[in-house]
């Protein structure tokens, strides 16, 4: 039904609570209504036209409007809308996609269990590895370590494996059992160090926390190679070998949360492959769909798998639609896309090196403390005072006009803090990313004029 927008936001007033959101604040202020979208822009009900820099939320990866994606939902719901993959019974989808996957992801990848969402994996991660060590016959292996502003969902487990403090202080998180260690925050934590020595030392930090724990407590260490949610934190190249070290050291499980960096945003296929090591579970979700339906999975290793399966015994855990059909189908036809369309080569040859160009370009502004990205994802860090890397203060109050601004000026960049983050469809172009560029740009200048700096 076509209605108008102000009949759109009464209804949503009315009737509908939104995720993450102060419902009075946006009560007052009005919702925006995306009505549509093509490429890499979305249109709202006012008809505004918008560059999506975020991929919806870091999933759209092959773009708005792909036909064949809609053909393949078609297709599957009309022969078979759902069936479940309970009491000994798949679906073709379901084992063409499982098939597939174990020929994207790297070679340890064989197996995969599915859910519906990057939350739920990661349930399905805590649940799995505390079985592993049971079977195993080390069942006080239990405690998870995880990293603050590391994001890893909204469920009771993903949450607790996140490190957002503002989520732990609403319903007593995180449940027993998850540990945080700093995250490898060079420009926030970094202080004097090369980002070299720092990344060994951050790296470090979880070597201490697995010997104070007692190493024979620690079940499985899991991260983001790039923290998404919590600002684009990229660290150094000194990091994710020497994590992997360690945890080889004390048979700790490396968990890779893929869910951001999986299928193609760091210009390989996997964020683990960009950083060169290797998990023994991989979460999977977001861009695996291109957010088109919810779909989401856990990676098995082998070394676990072989345990998983040569035990014998059943893993009491499932979700109705765990491999849902229809979900399953519009998957591997994304998959197929990113692969026979070469997208995520043109990420790694193209579309990164000319929008990483064009965003540290932006460093010479005023309010830019730094500028980081890899692929199609970046961050810029609005300061204070850039030689000293000073906060605004309070933090996230200069990040939130620049936002604002951004809506206005037709561009999706969210705030993190003062961080400024984008992470925009793959298949952009150069156009679009000197569009995207240009914008935030401007936008940058309105914030700097709010606050009474010259540029
Ligand atoms: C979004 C996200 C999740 C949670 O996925 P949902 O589908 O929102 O449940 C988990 N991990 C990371 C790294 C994410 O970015």
């Amino acid at each position: 039904m076509q209605r108008t927008t102000a009949e759109w936001q009464a209804i949503d007033r009315q009737h509908y609570l939104h995720p993450f959101s102060d419902p009075k604040a946006l009560h007052e202020s009005g919702t925006r209504i995306i009505t549509r979208a093509e490429g890499v822009w979305l249109w709202d009900s006012d008809g505004n036209r918008i560059l999506d820099g975020m991929a919806g939320l870091w999933c759209v990866n092959v773009g708005y409007g792909r036909r064949e994606l809609v053909e393949a939902a078609t297709a599957q719901m009309t022969e078979l809308p759902y069936y479940n993959n309970f009491f000994k019974t798949a679906t073709p989808p379901v084992l063409e996609l499982s098939a597939l996957l174990a020929e994207v992801t790297p070679p340890q990848f064989n197996h995969v269990y599915f859910s519906n969402s990057g939350s739920e994996a990661n349930d399905t991660v805590v649940r799995l590895v505390r079985r592993y060590w049971d079977v195993l016959g080390e069942p006080q292996r239990k405690i998870v370590i995880s990293r603050w502003q590391g994001y890893h969902g909204s469920t009771m487990a993903g949450a607790s494996l996140g490190g957002m403090p503002a989520m732990h202080a609403q319903g007593d998180l995180p449940i027993p059992g998850i540990v945080h260690i700093d995250p490898p925050y060079w420009y926030g934590l970094g202080g004097t160090l090369s980002p070299e020595e720092f990344g060994l030392n951050a790296a470090g930090w979880l070597e201490r926390k697995i010997l104070e724990l007692g190493p024979d407590r620690v079940a499985a260490f899991i991260g983001e190679p790039i923290q998404g949610a919590g600002g684009v934190i990229i660290p150094p190249a000194t990091y994710w070998p020497e994590i992997e070290r360690i945890c080889k050291k004390y048979a700790v499980l490396l968990v890779s949360d893929e869910v951001i960096c999986g299928f193609g945003r760091t210009g390989r296929w996997f964020g683990c492959e960009t950083f060169g090591f290797e998990p023994d579970l991989m979460t999977i979700a977001k861009g695996m769909s291109s957010g088109y339906l919810p779909i989401g999975g856990v990676m098995v290793g082998d070394k676990i798998a072989t345990v998983m399966i040569e035990s014998g015994g059943e893993f009491n855990h499932g979700y109705t639609y765990s491999g849902h059909p229809t979900c399953c189908a519009v998957a591997e036809r994304n998959i197929r896309i990113l692969r026979d369309e070469k997208i995520i080569e043109t990420v790694a040859a193209d579309a990164g090196p000319y929008l990483q160009n064009r965003w540290r370009e932006l460093a010479d502004h005023p309010l830019v403390g730094e500028v980081r990205g890899i692929g199609l994802i970046g961050a810029l860090e609005l300061v204070k005072d850039k030689l000293t890397r000073g906060r605004f203060a309070p933090l996230g109050e200069v990040g939130t006009v620049c936002r604002d601004f951004c809506f206005q000026q037709g561009l999706i960049m969210r705030a993190v803090g003062d961080t400024m983050i984008i992470a925009p469809p793959l298949i952009i172009t150069h156009e679009e990313i000197d569009e995207l560029a240009l914008r935030a740009r401007r936008c940058l200048d309105l914030t700097a004029a709010v606050l009474g700096i010259a540029n």
